[in-house]
């Protein structure tokens, strides 16, 4: 569609980022430019909308620009879900694996509670492990997963895989694919 065409337009690959070997998508010119953040937050709180979510959780760091203008463009309430050590408040906290080591996200406990019906959204949807384990914060906590929603989805590293048994049969949208 035009829109995918615009998003991806505004999307710029960086060869050997973060490390050797790897092609980084970077979206800082899609946010630099208003047209295309404007589509993509639209697009976005769409699906929010459709799936009946009742909260947006955001993945540091990149999930939090996207997510916050979803949440307050869907009206809904915006969480974040940040790396270990972050929060001031009492957390729930998940650890899952990287490909060399582990790493930990949290949440404040009361942000979330039964009768949420959350839905997840960040940037890039690599391997899953960052999403699957914000999947079961939200579970942990009582709520309900309403979807996860991506701008772009590195379909070869296996992510949406990784992510159903977490989704438990609710969407995983991906805007982009690679
Ligand atoms: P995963 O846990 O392997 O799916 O990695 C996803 C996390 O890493 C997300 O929070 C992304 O923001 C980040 N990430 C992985 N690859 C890229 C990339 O090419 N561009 C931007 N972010 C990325």
């Amino acid at each position: 569609t035009d829109i995918q065409e615009l998003l991806l337009s505004r999307i710029r690959d960086v060869a050997d980022y973060p490390e050797p070997g790897v092609m980084f998508k970077d979206i800082t010119p899609l946010l630099a430019d208003p047209q295309a953040f404007t589509a993509l937050t639209d697009t976005l709180s769409q699906l929010a909308v459709r799936n009946g979510a009742t909260k947006i959780v955001g993945l540091e760091a990149r999930g939090f620009i996207l997510g916050a203008p979803v949440a307050v463009r869907a009206g809904v309430g915006f969480i974040p879900v940040r790396k270990a050590g972050k929060l001031p408040g009492a957390t729930l906290s998940q650890a899952y694996d990287l490909e060399y080591g582990s790493a930990e996200i949290e949440v404040h406990a009361e942000d979330l509670a039964a009768g949420d019906r959350v839905m997840v959204i960040d940037d890039v949807l690599a391997t899953g492990g960052t999403a699957e384990a914000s999947l079961q914060l939200v579970r942990r906590a009582g709520a309900d997963v309403a979807g996860v929603a991506v701008l772009m989805e590195l379909g070869f590293l296996g992510g949406r895989a990784r992510l159903e048994p977490a989704l438990g049969g609710a969407p995983l949208d991906a805007l982009l694919q690679v």
